[in-house]
Protein backbone atom coordinates (compact mmCIF):
# COMPACT_ATOMS: atom_id res chain seq x y z
CA UNK A 1 0.00 0.00 0.00
CA UNK A 2 1.05 3.50 -0.87
CA UNK A 3 1.48 6.05 1.60
CA UNK A 4 -0.58 8.17 0.31
CA UNK A 5 -3.27 5.44 0.10
CA UNK A 6 -2.78 4.29 4.14
CA UNK A 7 -2.78 8.09 4.89
CA UNK A 8 -6.27 9.04 3.20
CA UNK A 9 -8.21 5.57 3.81
CA UNK A 10 -7.58 5.33 7.94
CA UNK A 11 -9.76 2.07 9.40
CA UNK A 12 -10.96 1.67 12.97
CA UNK A 13 -8.33 -0.67 14.60
CA UNK A 14 -7.96 -2.02 18.55
CA UNK A 15 -6.20 0.28 20.20
CA UNK A 16 -1.95 0.86 20.39
CA UNK A 17 -0.54 1.44 23.75
CA UNK A 18 2.22 2.70 24.95
CA UNK A 19 4.11 2.35 27.68
CA UNK A 20 6.49 4.64 28.67
CA UNK A 21 9.56 4.80 31.64
CA UNK A 22 12.05 6.74 32.60
CA UNK A 23 14.49 5.79 29.16
CA UNK A 24 11.62 7.64 27.34
CA UNK A 25 11.80 11.20 28.97
CA UNK A 26 16.04 10.57 28.67
CA UNK A 27 15.70 9.76 24.99
CA UNK A 28 13.68 12.66 24.45
CA UNK A 29 15.58 15.42 26.67
CA UNK A 30 19.27 14.29 26.70
CA UNK A 31 20.29 17.90 27.07
CA UNK A 32 17.10 18.47 29.94
CA UNK A 33 14.77 20.93 29.88
CA UNK A 34 14.56 24.08 28.05
CA UNK A 35 17.08 25.52 30.75
CA UNK A 36 19.41 22.96 30.88
CA UNK A 37 17.95 21.27 33.96
CA UNK A 38 19.06 17.55 33.77
CA UNK A 39 16.52 14.55 34.25
CA UNK A 40 17.35 12.61 37.11
CA UNK A 41 17.69 9.41 37.01
CA UNK A 42 17.22 6.84 40.04
CA UNK A 43 21.25 6.16 40.50
CA UNK A 44 21.97 10.31 40.50
CA UNK A 45 18.77 11.50 41.92
CA UNK A 46 19.55 11.99 45.41
CA UNK A 47 23.21 13.85 43.97
CA UNK A 48 21.40 15.79 41.62
CA UNK A 49 19.09 17.33 43.88
CA UNK A 50 21.52 17.58 46.88
CA UNK A 51 19.13 15.19 48.68
CA UNK A 52 22.22 13.32 50.73
CA UNK A 53 21.61 15.98 54.24
CA UNK A 54 18.12 14.80 54.76
CA UNK A 55 19.21 11.22 54.00
CA UNK A 56 21.94 11.96 56.28
CA UNK A 57 19.91 13.40 59.14
CA UNK A 58 17.58 10.28 58.97
CA UNK A 59 20.69 8.50 59.50
CA UNK A 60 21.65 6.92 55.85
CA UNK A 61 24.92 7.91 54.67
CA UNK A 62 25.42 5.11 51.93
CA UNK A 63 24.41 3.82 48.93
CA UNK A 64 22.24 6.72 47.71
CA UNK A 65 23.61 6.31 44.50
CA UNK A 66 20.46 3.19 44.45
CA UNK A 67 17.24 6.13 45.32
CA UNK A 68 14.90 3.04 45.35
CA UNK A 69 16.65 1.30 47.88
CA UNK A 70 17.73 4.50 50.15
CA UNK A 71 14.25 5.11 50.04
CA UNK A 72 12.66 1.87 50.93
CA UNK A 73 14.91 2.00 53.47
CA UNK A 74 13.49 5.74 54.97
CA UNK A 75 9.92 5.19 54.06
CA UNK A 76 10.04 1.41 55.82
CA UNK A 77 10.09 3.70 59.69
CA UNK A 78 7.32 5.89 60.48
CA UNK A 79 9.49 7.53 62.69
CA UNK A 80 11.28 9.33 59.97
CA UNK A 81 7.81 10.47 58.13
CA UNK A 82 9.02 14.28 58.40
CA UNK A 83 12.15 13.65 56.54
CA UNK A 84 10.50 11.56 53.67
CA UNK A 85 8.19 14.58 53.62
CA UNK A 86 10.99 16.37 53.33
CA UNK A 87 12.35 14.71 49.90
CA UNK A 88 9.25 14.12 48.42
CA UNK A 89 8.64 17.79 48.42
CA UNK A 90 12.07 18.46 47.00
CA UNK A 91 11.60 16.30 44.09
CA UNK A 92 8.21 17.44 43.50
CA UNK A 93 9.21 21.05 43.11
CA UNK A 94 12.29 19.81 40.94
CA UNK A 95 10.67 18.12 38.62
CA UNK A 96 7.38 20.76 38.60
CA UNK A 97 9.72 23.41 37.79
CA UNK A 98 11.15 21.60 34.52
CA UNK A 99 10.34 23.18 31.25
CA UNK A 100 9.74 22.00 27.96
CA UNK A 101 12.08 23.35 24.80
CA UNK A 102 10.76 25.49 22.30
CA UNK A 103 11.25 23.48 19.78
CA UNK A 104 10.17 20.00 18.07
CA UNK A 105 10.64 17.34 20.48
CA UNK A 106 10.38 13.25 20.48
CA UNK A 107 7.30 13.86 22.93
CA UNK A 108 5.30 16.37 20.53
CA UNK A 109 5.96 13.48 18.13
CA UNK A 110 4.84 10.96 20.17
CA UNK A 111 1.59 12.39 21.01
CA UNK A 112 0.58 13.45 17.40
CA UNK A 113 1.31 9.70 15.99
CA UNK A 114 -1.44 8.55 18.00
CA UNK A 115 -4.83 8.38 17.76
CA UNK A 116 -7.24 9.15 20.25
CA UNK A 117 -8.46 4.88 20.65
CA UNK A 118 -4.74 4.75 21.55
CA UNK A 119 -3.48 5.28 24.95
CA UNK A 120 -0.02 6.34 26.81
CA UNK A 121 0.34 5.03 30.38
CA UNK A 122 3.58 6.68 31.65
CA UNK A 123 5.54 5.73 34.89
CA UNK A 124 7.34 9.20 34.64
CA UNK A 125 6.80 12.52 37.13
CA UNK A 126 8.37 14.53 35.12
CA UNK A 127 6.28 17.13 33.38
CA UNK A 128 7.19 16.47 29.53
CA UNK A 129 4.59 14.39 28.09
CA UNK A 130 1.87 16.59 30.00
CA UNK A 131 3.00 19.55 28.72
CA UNK A 132 3.60 18.26 24.92
CA UNK A 133 -0.04 16.40 24.82
CA UNK A 134 -1.23 20.03 26.30
CA UNK A 135 0.25 22.18 23.51
CA UNK A 136 -0.37 19.68 20.54
CA UNK A 137 -3.81 19.08 21.92
CA UNK A 138 -5.03 21.77 19.28
CA UNK A 139 -3.92 19.88 16.46
CA UNK A 140 -5.18 16.73 16.23
CA UNK A 141 -7.13 14.35 18.34
CA UNK A 142 -4.70 13.20 20.72
CA UNK A 143 -4.27 9.65 22.70
CA UNK A 144 -5.83 9.11 26.41
CA UNK A 145 -2.87 9.14 28.64
CA UNK A 146 -2.39 8.38 32.03
CA UNK A 147 0.04 8.83 34.89
CA UNK A 148 0.27 5.16 36.36
CA UNK A 149 2.41 6.46 39.13
CA UNK A 150 1.02 10.03 39.30
CA UNK A 151 3.01 13.69 37.74
CA UNK A 152 3.95 16.71 38.79
CA UNK A 153 1.71 18.82 36.98
CA UNK A 154 -2.00 16.81 37.35
CA UNK A 155 -4.05 16.74 40.23
CA UNK A 156 -7.56 15.45 40.50
CA UNK A 157 -10.64 15.60 42.31
CA UNK A 158 -11.48 13.07 44.66
CA UNK A 159 -15.29 11.94 43.45
CA UNK A 160 -14.48 12.85 39.36
CA UNK A 161 -11.27 11.26 38.50
CA UNK A 162 -10.52 13.09 35.21
CA UNK A 163 -6.94 14.70 35.80
CA UNK A 164 -6.40 18.25 35.06
CA UNK A 165 -3.51 20.83 35.78
CA UNK A 166 -2.93 21.17 39.69
CA UNK A 167 -4.62 23.97 40.62
CA UNK A 168 -7.34 24.13 38.34
CA UNK A 169 -11.28 23.38 39.07
CA UNK A 170 -12.89 20.08 38.89
CA UNK A 171 -15.19 20.71 35.75
CA UNK A 172 -18.06 18.60 37.21
CA UNK A 173 -18.21 20.10 40.92
CA UNK A 174 -16.09 22.63 41.08
CA UNK A 175 -13.74 21.47 43.77
CA UNK A 176 -10.36 22.53 43.36
CA UNK A 177 -8.32 19.57 42.14
CA UNK A 178 -5.73 18.12 45.04
CA UNK A 179 -2.38 17.01 43.93
CA UNK A 180 -2.08 13.61 42.87
CA UNK A 181 0.50 11.96 44.45
CA UNK A 182 3.69 10.32 43.04
CA UNK A 183 4.39 6.95 44.01
CA UNK A 184 7.87 6.78 45.52
CA UNK A 185 9.79 3.28 44.64
CA UNK A 186 8.56 1.14 47.52
CA UNK A 187 7.73 -2.32 47.20
CA UNK A 188 3.90 -2.24 47.80
CA UNK A 189 2.74 0.29 45.73
CA UNK A 190 -0.83 1.60 46.72
CA UNK A 191 -2.21 1.69 43.70
CA UNK A 192 -5.91 2.13 45.10
CA UNK A 193 -5.85 4.89 47.48
CA UNK A 194 -6.30 7.87 45.02
CA UNK A 195 -8.88 8.21 43.23
CA UNK A 196 -7.44 9.28 39.79
CA UNK A 197 -4.36 6.40 40.36
CA UNK A 198 -6.81 3.99 41.07
CA UNK A 199 -9.61 4.75 37.99
CA UNK A 200 -6.03 5.50 35.80
CA UNK A 201 -5.17 1.59 36.47
CA UNK A 202 -8.68 0.88 35.52
CA UNK A 203 -8.96 2.31 32.46
CA UNK A 204 -5.24 1.35 31.63
CA UNK A 205 -5.75 -2.29 32.36
CA UNK A 206 -8.97 -2.35 30.18
CA UNK A 207 -6.98 -0.56 27.38
CA UNK A 208 -4.23 -2.84 27.33
CA UNK A 209 -6.75 -6.02 27.63
CA UNK A 210 -8.08 -4.71 23.97
CA UNK A 211 -4.72 -3.73 22.55
CA UNK A 212 -3.87 -4.48 19.09
CA UNK A 213 0.05 -3.43 19.90
CA UNK A 214 2.05 -2.34 22.61
CA UNK A 215 5.29 -0.29 22.45
CA UNK A 216 7.31 -0.36 25.73
CA UNK A 217 9.71 2.92 25.36
CA UNK A 218 12.96 2.65 28.02
CA UNK A 219 10.90 1.11 30.94
CA UNK A 220 13.14 -0.85 32.81
CA UNK A 221 10.24 -2.25 34.69
CA UNK A 222 12.36 -2.53 38.23
CA UNK A 223 12.16 -4.68 40.97
CA UNK A 224 9.94 -1.82 43.05
CA UNK A 225 7.65 -2.05 39.80
CA UNK A 226 6.97 -5.55 40.48
CA UNK A 227 3.33 -4.80 41.30
CA UNK A 228 2.42 -3.04 38.48
CA UNK A 229 4.14 -4.88 35.25
CA UNK A 230 2.20 -8.31 37.23
CA UNK A 231 -0.99 -6.16 36.25
CA UNK A 232 0.27 -5.10 33.11
CA UNK A 233 0.93 -8.77 31.99
CA UNK A 234 -2.28 -9.69 33.35
CA UNK A 235 -4.66 -7.16 31.29
CA UNK A 236 -2.88 -7.99 28.20
CA UNK A 237 -3.29 -11.68 28.05
CA UNK A 238 -6.60 -11.15 29.71
CA UNK A 239 -8.51 -11.25 26.38
CA UNK A 240 -6.42 -12.98 23.95
CA UNK A 241 -3.63 -15.62 23.93
CA UNK A 242 -1.09 -12.65 21.91
CA UNK A 243 -0.36 -15.33 19.44
CA UNK A 244 -0.41 -12.93 16.73
CA UNK A 245 -0.44 -9.60 18.20
CA UNK A 246 2.43 -7.03 17.72
CA UNK A 247 4.96 -6.25 20.82
CA UNK A 248 7.28 -3.53 20.13
CA UNK A 249 10.35 -2.54 22.81
CA UNK A 250 12.50 0.69 22.03
CA UNK A 251 15.33 0.55 24.86
CA UNK A 252 19.27 0.74 24.38
CA UNK A 253 20.07 -2.49 26.53
CA UNK A 254 20.99 -5.09 24.67
CA UNK A 255 18.54 -7.28 22.91
CA UNK A 256 19.18 -10.40 24.92
CA UNK A 257 18.48 -8.07 28.76
CA UNK A 258 15.03 -7.19 26.85
CA UNK A 259 14.06 -10.68 26.29
CA UNK A 260 14.34 -12.08 29.61
CA UNK A 261 12.78 -8.60 30.65
CA UNK A 262 9.80 -8.92 28.35
CA UNK A 263 9.67 -12.87 27.66
CA UNK A 264 6.68 -13.07 30.00
CA UNK A 265 4.76 -10.97 27.30
CA UNK A 266 5.87 -13.07 24.23
CA UNK A 267 3.88 -16.16 23.46
CA UNK A 268 6.06 -16.87 20.68
CA UNK A 269 9.25 -15.73 22.20
CA UNK A 270 9.46 -12.91 19.23
CA UNK A 271 10.55 -9.69 20.17
CA UNK A 272 10.60 -6.55 18.41
CA UNK A 273 13.48 -4.49 19.77
CA UNK A 274 15.08 -1.37 18.32
CA UNK A 275 17.46 1.39 19.87
CA UNK A 276 15.69 4.37 18.86
CA UNK A 277 11.68 5.79 18.37
CA UNK A 278 12.90 6.82 14.50
CA UNK A 279 12.70 3.09 14.12
CA UNK A 280 9.47 2.26 15.58
CA UNK A 281 6.25 1.63 13.77
CA UNK A 282 4.55 4.51 15.23
CA UNK A 283 7.47 6.77 14.02
CA UNK A 284 7.31 4.94 10.66
CA UNK A 285 3.68 5.37 10.38
CA UNK A 286 2.48 7.80 12.62
CA UNK A 287 -1.61 7.58 13.17
CA UNK A 288 -1.69 4.40 11.48
CA UNK A 289 0.65 2.15 12.55
CA UNK A 290 -1.60 -0.51 13.66
CA UNK A 291 -3.56 -0.63 10.24
CA UNK A 292 0.10 -0.75 8.34
CA UNK A 293 0.89 -3.74 10.48
CA UNK A 294 -2.47 -5.11 9.76
CA UNK A 295 -2.18 -4.51 6.27
CA UNK A 296 1.46 -6.24 6.07
CA UNK A 297 0.06 -9.49 8.16
CA UNK A 298 -3.10 -9.97 5.73
CA UNK A 299 -0.89 -9.41 2.63
CA UNK A 300 2.74 -10.41 3.18
CA UNK A 301 3.59 -6.80 1.39
CA UNK A 302 4.81 -3.70 3.65
CA UNK A 303 2.77 -0.20 3.44
CA UNK A 304 5.40 2.27 2.59
CA UNK A 305 6.34 4.13 4.98
CA UNK A 306 5.12 7.85 5.96
CA UNK A 307 7.18 9.11 8.80
CA UNK A 308 6.66 12.95 9.80
CA UNK A 309 9.70 14.93 9.14
CA UNK A 310 12.61 14.89 10.79
CA UNK A 311 12.70 18.70 11.82
CA UNK A 312 13.16 20.82 15.00
CA UNK A 313 10.69 23.49 13.83
CA UNK A 314 7.03 22.39 16.04
CA UNK A 315 5.08 23.91 13.55
CA UNK A 316 6.34 22.31 10.75
CA UNK A 317 5.77 19.19 12.78
CA UNK A 318 2.44 20.05 13.50
CA UNK A 319 1.22 21.26 9.97
CA UNK A 320 2.05 17.25 8.75
CA UNK A 321 0.25 15.48 11.96
CA UNK A 322 -2.60 17.73 11.47
CA UNK A 323 -2.51 16.69 7.25
CA UNK A 324 -2.60 12.86 8.38
CA UNK A 325 -5.30 13.87 10.82
CA UNK A 326 -7.49 15.51 8.63
CA UNK A 327 -8.95 12.05 6.91
CA UNK A 328 -9.89 10.60 10.09
CA UNK A 329 -13.19 10.32 11.64
CA UNK A 330 -14.41 9.43 15.06
CA UNK A 331 -12.18 6.75 16.46
CA UNK A 332 -14.47 3.79 17.37
CA UNK A 333 -12.38 3.38 20.30
CA UNK A 334 -13.52 1.40 23.85
CA UNK A 335 -15.64 2.04 26.73
CA UNK A 336 -13.12 2.78 29.26
ZN1 LIG B 1 -15.46 16.77 41.19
Amino acid sequence: MQARELIENPANCRPHVVVLGAGASLAAFPNGDAQGRRLPLMCDLAELIELAPLFASAGIEQGLDDFEAAFARLASRDDLASTRAHIETRVHAYFAAMDLPATATLYDRLVLSLRPCDAILTFNWDPFLFDAFARNRHIAALPLVYFLHGNVRIGACDEHPQPSLIGGACRTCGKSMAPVPLLYPVGNKDYTSNAYIAAAWSDARKLLAEALTLTVFGYAAPASDAGAVSLLRDSWFSRSSRQFEHMQVIDIVPSAELHLRWSKFLPTGHLHAIQGFEDSWLSLWPRRANQALLHTMSTGVPCAESPLPQTHNLRELQECAANIAAHEGPCAGIET
